[in-house]
């Protein structure tokens, strides 16, 4: 059995792995399983197709074991976004500590939160609990969700998951029961290239599609003054919101371009019709293209994560606001592994230490006051969940 190591010290092993999305997670998964080895956890390993990846379940047995109605599960995701940007004052992989805060790629988007979890699991092993604790570590989050998405997929493994869940991804200490979905939409405009000397044997594809551009912001104007149920949990942007990404057409100056790539981002709210978003997106595609023969238009999905939307009175959000004396939880905008969950028939709410604003950038960094007082209210929760 590994020794035990405080929450900052296991915080900087963890950083220490290159836990990029683009890599394996293997070596990180595997650690943070030998560390988890000792009496009183059962491990799961759950791998993708190519072993490449894997999601860690973990789960300290409770005296009532099949009781899942009570119970808890602490979630986190092991991949980080890259550490390439030239502003790092200190080495991303290597935890850097100041009088206030930890440095470091992942202290924040949230080897910070995954650190606590592990250790609050490793101390409830030596508690007698009655409910079981669960560590679910997942892959990819930062790809899409992708290995929340497998582990839903193949779930139910071995055992029942318990209904309540912390996904605890940068709120500063926030209780979040909803969040936006997020889809990403292509629209492929093909026409025909010719020789620009020769312009009347193509047809141009930019053409048409900075029409269908137009048509897009309109639509995005239109729908950002369309006020919006549930829009009064996004504050910041209580609306639809829609953005011509990337845009990429051409190849030479002297060739009429054959081809144009437009990239649509759209944030939809909890419990609008996603299909009906994406058919209106495609009817302001066909706006755009209609005047224009010789053109082909088509439309293709290749990101659609859903939202989230946890009910006000779910047990995990009750008990988390009132730890947090806060009178009631809100909404984010950004997508997590949550909405996932949420499709596995789990209640979960995000609530973690450090803040979305320093994530995914230089110098990422962990409040010390966050960490040591997200750990205290980690083990009441515990203590709420799985003990009595
Ligand atoms: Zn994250």
């Amino acid at each position: 059995m590994t020794t035990a190591l405080t929450d900052a010290e296991l915080l900087a092993k963890l950083v220490a792995f290159d836990s990029t999305s683009h890599k394996s997670n293997v070596p990180i998964a595997t650690y943070i399983a030998q560390y988890l080895e000792t009496g009183g956890i059962e491990i799961v390993r759950n791998f993708n197709a190519e072993q490449s990846k894997v999601n860690i379940i973990a789960r300290v047995v409770g005296t009532e074991k099949n009781i899942v109605s009570q119970g808890l599960i602490l979630s986190g995701h092991l991949d980080v976004v890259p550490a390439t940007e030239n502003e790092w004052e200190s080495d991303p992989f290597e935890l850097h500590e100041t009088s206030d805060a930890y440095i470091g790629r992942g202290a924040c988007d949230m080897k910070g939160f995954v650190a606590l979890a592990i250790n609050t699991a490793r101390q409830a092993a030596h508690q007698r609990l009655c409910y079981p604790l669960v560590l679910m570590l997942t892959f990819d989050e930062e790809l899409g969700l992708l290995g929340a998405q497998h582990l839903a997929n193949t779930w139910p493994e071995p055992f029942p998951l318990p209904k309540s869940a912390i996904v605890g991804e940068p709120t500063s200490l926030r209780v979040v029961r909803a969040h936006k979905g997020c889809m990403y939409i292509n629209i492929h405009v093909t026409g025909q290239s010719a020789h620009s000397a020769q312009p009347h044997l193509g047809a141009n594809a930019i053409i048409p599609a900075a029409r269908i551009v137009t048509e897009l912001d309109i639509l995005r104007r239109r729908w950002a003054t369309q006020p919006i149920e549930l829009g009064e949990l996004f504050p910041e942007t209580p609306y639809l919101t829609l953005d011509v990404a990337r845009i990429q057409g051409g190849s030479a100056n002297n060739i009429i371009p054959g081809y144009c790539q437009i990239t649509v981002g759209l944030r939809s709210l909890p419990e609008q019709d996603r299909d009906a978003l994406i058919a209106e997106i495609e009817s302001a595609m066909r706006r755009g293209q209609a005047k224009t023969p010789n053109i082909d238009c088509k439309l293709e999905v290749i990101a659609n994560s859903p939202p989230l939307l946890v009910s006000a009175d779910s047990v995990i959000c009750q008990t988390m606001c009132d730890l947090m004396s806060q009178k009631s939880a809100a909404g984010v905008s950004y997508a997590t592994d949550a909405a996932i969950l949420q499709t596995m028939g789990i209640d979960p709410i995000i609530w973690g230490p450090g803040s979305i604003d320093v994530a995914h950038k230089p110098n990422e960094f962990m409040p010390k006051n966050e960490f040591a007082q997200a750990r205290r209210i980690l083990d009441m929760a515990v203590e709420r969940f799985c003990t009595q």
